[in-house]
């Protein structure tokens, strides 16, 4: 039975998020709801989920005894993964040794790397999936490429949202696509994934949670991806009933596999009725940003409801609704937004600001929602809305 005492008390029910982005800023606000002590860590300050949370920590989440040290002096009951790049087999370690990791310590180790997850469900669970091949050097590289066959996707096994993957279209390509994901892996140089390119008619995410009453799963997210990076997505992705029930089946399969309580993100493709099993998140996704606006509970309320351990009888769908990213380019620690009266001036259109302190490049520094009577206007509305934000690099 979950019982939830006093923050900042001696019987406070702690909460500790490794990862502190925009994800993990509404994660913070859903169990400050419950009146849940959270502590944010990341590599830098004033991330935005510290700007919500009791207190912090800055160190890198890879670093794995600055991880355990923080957790030992800070004793949390639930230790939320927020990013991929973690110290994982630190989580496993302090998990065994008492400590609960949502949703498991496993699913976090096991979805860092492409290839745990891949091999999971193409090998251990028999999930369809594109076809695909390991290589650690520039040789096995070429091999799998013939293996697999042009057009392929290559990715290093420890990346995401895009950096250091590329799509070998003709043999020019390989050599580029090689160079682009030894300089683009989250740990440098090192092993890829060579993928079969999937010519899916539209790519989902299934949102799925585990709580303590089952298993739920969400209407499905369809999303617009560019260089690998979530630009608009929207709810309900309209789906053949057959393509929904694969669906359905592989998203139950996977996150059983990975267990324990909280939202997994299930990436699909799908062509006509065939559904093939891309990765999956065990954490709240950037797609399900639209759940913000399109239900009462969001996949946040949703995460927190469920790694506390409390039942989820129902989900209330609102109707068609999207979500728009707001993607700054500069060079600044100064980011003003306005015109935002404009902005918001029509019917069930929301804004949300992350607080990000700076950008070097692009990065995404909030998010516009919207609902309507269709998929097609909701983003015709978040489009209209987005149009007029004034983005100011001071
Ligand atoms: P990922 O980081 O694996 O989620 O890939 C980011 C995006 O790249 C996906 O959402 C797809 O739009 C695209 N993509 C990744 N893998 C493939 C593939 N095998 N075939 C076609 N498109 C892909």
């Amino acid at each position: 039975m979950t019982e939830i005492g006093t923050p900042l008390s001696t019987v406070a029910k702690r909460a500790l998020l490794c990862g502190s982005g925009e994800l993990g800023k509404e994660v913070a606000i859903e169990l400050q709801r419950y009146g849940v002590e959270v502590i944010a860590c990341d590599r830098y300050e004033n991330a935005p989920a510290m700007q919500v949370a009791h207190r912090s920590h800055v160190f890198s989440m890879l670093d794995g005894e600055a991880l355990r040290a923080v957790i030992e002096q800070e004793k949390p009951d639930h230790i939320i993964p927020e990013v991929e790049a973690i110290a994982t087999p630190t989580l496993v370690q302090l998990e065994k040794e008492g400590y609960h990791v949502t949703p498991t310590a496993s699913a976090a180790l096991l979805t860092m790397n492409r290839e745990g997850i891949r091999r999971l469900a193409a090998e251990t669970l028999g999930l369809p999936t594109s076809k695909y091949v390991f290589a650690d050097n520039y040789e096995d590289f070429r091999k799998g490429v013939e293996t697999v066959g042009i057009p392929c996707v290559v990715k290093p096994v420890m990346s995401s949202s895009g950096h250091g993957q590329s799509v070998v279209k003709t043999e020019a390509d390989i050599e580029k696509a090689w160079h682009i994901s030894q300089e683009g892996g989250r740990a440098g140089a090192g092993r890829v994934i060579v993928e079969g390119f999937v010519n899916f008619d539209y790519e989902i995410t299934l949102l799925t949670v585990r709580h303590s009453a089952g298993t739920t799963m969400l209407q499905p997210v369809g999303h617009h991806q560019v260089d690998g990076d979530y630009r608009e997505s929207w709810q309900p992705q309209a789906m053949s009933p057959k393509a929904i029930e694969k669906a359905h089946d592989i998203a139950k399969k996977i996150t059983d596999a990975l267990g324990g309580y909280g939202i997994f993100g299930v990436e699909m493709f799908i062509k006509g009725d065939e559904v093939i099993f891309s990765e999956v998140s065990p954490r709240p996704h950037d797609t399900g940003m639209v759940t913000m606006i399109s239900q009462d509970l969001s996949e946040f309320a949703l995460h927190a409801r469920a790694l506390l351990g409390l039942p989820i009888p129902s989900v209330r769908f609102f109707g068609p609704s999207a979500s728009k990213a707001i993607v700054v380019e500069g060079d600044t620690d100064k980011v003003v937004f306005g015109n935002l009266d404009k902005v918001l001036e029509e019917e069930g259109v929301q804004i949300r600001l992350f607080g990000k302190p700076e950008v070097h490049g692009h990065r995404r520094f909030g998010v516009i929602l919207a609902t309507d009577e269709t998929v097609e206007k909701a983003l015709a509305k978040a489009e209209r809305a987005y149009n007029k934000l004034e983005v100011k690099i001071l």
